[in-house]
């Protein structure tokens, strides 16, 4: 039963450190070691109103304890998906633990999770990964390429045939879309990437996006498919009216809401929008082949690392809107 001190998102930004006592695992439980953890979007909102809970879902350490007649042994090396699904569900059953019916928790959000020095987590939400990946590349494997390559997973049930793209903002989930789509399509697929930022933009360039103001958007020639990793209402509603005929929106960035009008948004057009939440766990183990064949380019969506005693640094890094993906790592 370790204590140890863990930052703690108090809000208005700042951040205290705090003692932190973790129980010993229960049967089917694992204790995480935390050895990085990347900064995410949806964490923006915690550092600013702040939380009981010790933020951070994409996780990757080593197995530092197990509860009785756990299978994965200590010192295992591996990532913590964020969603605690029950593996009997009927969406779990077939493979959907992204939307489980029954989950008990969500790491980093309702449990202390991946900014502090230990994660507690069920067996079954942890993916080995060896000792070749470096723990904060691990952490690709969670938002950046699950949540992407889920992103495409969904479009792909409307339009198996893409030839176009449109991703709505440059933030972590729009590079992680733009990364994983070009990995998947190749390069003659165009892949226009809106954002207000110039430094995203120029950012989401070099990985190969054609870049766009986002006031421009309506310059974008029809696309199959847009992916909204804005959360906003106007991205949202541009990127519908650059839709073709039989295209899809699918929106991957929480935030605000999308006014349809049903009739030419969808009926005429028989276009159709879609959510996509996280990613099925059993995807991690296709993305960790991805990890392996185009590592560099996977690296080049970190931008910034630092210690988690600099943890508002990483923070503030992260929210100047001058950053790909910020990892807080842990000695
Ligand atoms: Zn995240
Ligand atoms: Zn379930």
């Amino acid at each position: 039963m370790p204590i140890a001190e863990a930052p703690r998102l108090i809000g208005n930004e700042q951040v205290s450190f705090v003692p932190i006592s973790y129980p010993d695992p229960a049967p089917g439980q694992i204790l995480l070691r935390v050895r990085a953890n990347a900064v995410c979007g949806s964490d923006r909102e915690i550092f600013a109103q702040g939380s009981d809970t010790i933020a951070g879902h994409e996780v990757a350490g080593e197995v530092a304890a197990v509860g009785p007649g756990a299978t994965v042994p200590i010192g295992a090396r591996g990532v913590a998906f964020l969603m605690a699904y029950c593996g009997r569900c009927r969406n779990c059953q077939r493979g959907a633990t992204n939307v489980c019916l029954d989950k008990s928790g969500d790491l980093g959000f309702n449990r202390d999770g991946g900014l502090g020095p230990f994660a507690l987590i069920d067996e079954r939400v942890f993916f080995p990964v060896d000792d070749d990946i470096p723990f904060p590349l691990a952490t690709m494997l969670l938002d950046v390429m699950g949540t992407s390559g889920h992103a495409m997973d969904r479009a792909s049930l409307v339009r198996p045939d893409i030839e176009s793209l449109y991703v709505a903002g440059a933030g972590p989930v729009g590079i992680g879309v733009l990364v994983m789509a070009r990995i998947r399509f190749g390069p003659d697929v165009p892949i226009r990437v809106s954002d207000v930022s110039p430094w995203r933009l120029e950012f989401a360039e070099s990985l190969g996006a054609r870049p766009v103001h986002a006031d421009r958007v309506d310059s974008i020639p029809l696309v199959d498919v847009a992916i909204d990793a804005s959360g906003r209402t106007s991205a949202r509603e541009a990127a519908v009216a650059r839709l073709a005929k039989g295209g899809a929106l699918i929106c991957v960035g929480h935030g605000q809401d999308l006014r349809l009008d049903v009739s030419p948004d969808l009926i005429a057009t028989e276009r159709a929008v879609l959510g996509s939440e996280y990613f099925p766990f059993a995807d991690l183990a296709h993305n960790l082949t991805l990890l392996r064949e185009h590592r560099d380019t996977i690296a080049r969506v970190i931008t910034h690392t630092y210690d988690v005693a600099e943890v508002g640094e990483a923070f503030r890094t992260f929210l100047s809107g001058q950053s790909g993906k910020v990892v807080v790592t842990q000695a």
